[in-house]
């Protein structure tokens, strides 16, 4: 399997990146990535400082996926994330939703032991590994941090082992790049940081044969479709308008009865409320879909 090692890192989803490996459609690859503070906190003595923002947030990659074109919709199964056993959280007071709550600053390791983040001596949450960061390059250069209609830092953490991404191509080679693992993560990521996590994650990539809005994750039951904006309000405008447009296009129903639908079985539901833009997806389950 090819493997494309943690040092090959980009900083932002450019087009001026240069790829760090070419993969033909379909081939199963393998992405190692580094934790979302470059591997930097490794105690619970270092702590997260200004002058890490740089390289904060480094995605693995990017891969070039042979005949990937502009326009084309990249279709990116997760087929599985390993973890180290340990997972970093970086506290400071005033970061995040729940900054004011939050006294000082504080670094937690996290044991990860028999499939469970030990949070401590009584508590023991199974994990699930999941994708903080994952996408393609943008026309311009913009920083993972930010998530948008590329993916990037969207924080869904459906995007796990066995869920398939839909993101837009929008250069040559569509130039993936993901990292950003999360060990353990609740939708909001209301203090700013998951259970962060190195690991690997092998994938496989093609062009899409169906149209579909994007971003999109995939599941075996549901359809979740996903949009950022500075503030909630635009965020589920966004993912309505989007599950609204694949249930008339995609699924051929009337607007009317996709609205019902969409009112009577679908979830509004937040990804993260942290990072530069927030993030919320909408789901439909495929079980009430025809066909
Ligand atoms: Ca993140
Ligand atoms: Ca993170």
């Amino acid at each position: 399997m090819k493997v494309v090692t943690e040092d090959h890192v980009c900083y932002s989803m450019s087009p001026k990146n240069k790829p760090a490996m070419t993969i033909p459609q379909g081939e199963v690859f393998r992405l190692d990535a580094k934790d979302c503070y470059s591997n930097r906190l490794k105690s619970e003595k270092d702590f997260f400082t200004a002058k890490m923002w740089d390289t904060v947030n480094p995605a693995t990659g990017p891969v070039f996926i042979e005949g990937a074109h502009k326009g084309d919709i990249l279709e990116i199964e997760i087929v599985d994330i390993k973890i180290r056993d340990y997972a970093v959280m970086s506290l400071e007071h005033g970061s995040g939703a729940l900054g004011k709550f939050i006294e000082g600053q504080e670094t937690t390791i996290l044991p990860v032991r028999e499939g469970k983040l030990v949070i401590s001596e009584n508590l023991s949450i199974r994990v699930n590994p999941m994708i903080g960061v994952i996408g393609t390059a943008t026309e311009e250069d913009t920083l993972n941090g930010t998530p948008g209609e590329h993916g990037s830092n969207m924080d869904c953490k459906i995007i796990t082992a066995g869920s398939t991404v839909y993101l837009p191509v929008n250069v040559e080679g569509a130039l993936l790049a993901a990292g950003d693992i999360h060990a353990l993560m609740g939708d909001g990521e209301s203090c700013i940081c998951g259970a962060e996590v190195s690991g690997s994650i092998t994938m496989r990539a093609a062009v899409a044969s169906r149209k579909i809005p994007t971003p999109c994750v995939e599941t075996d039951r549901f359809f979740y479709f996903i949009g950022s904006a500075k503030s909630l309000d635009e965020c589920e405008k966004i993912v309505l308008g989007k599950a609204h447009v694949f249930l008339t296009n995609s699924m051929m129903m009337k607007a009317n009865e996709a609205a019902r639908i969409m009112s009577l079985a679908g979830d509004l539901q937040v990804c993260q409320i942290v990072d530069p833009l927030k993030t919320m997806r909408f789901s439909i389950p495929k079980d009430i879909l025809p066909g």
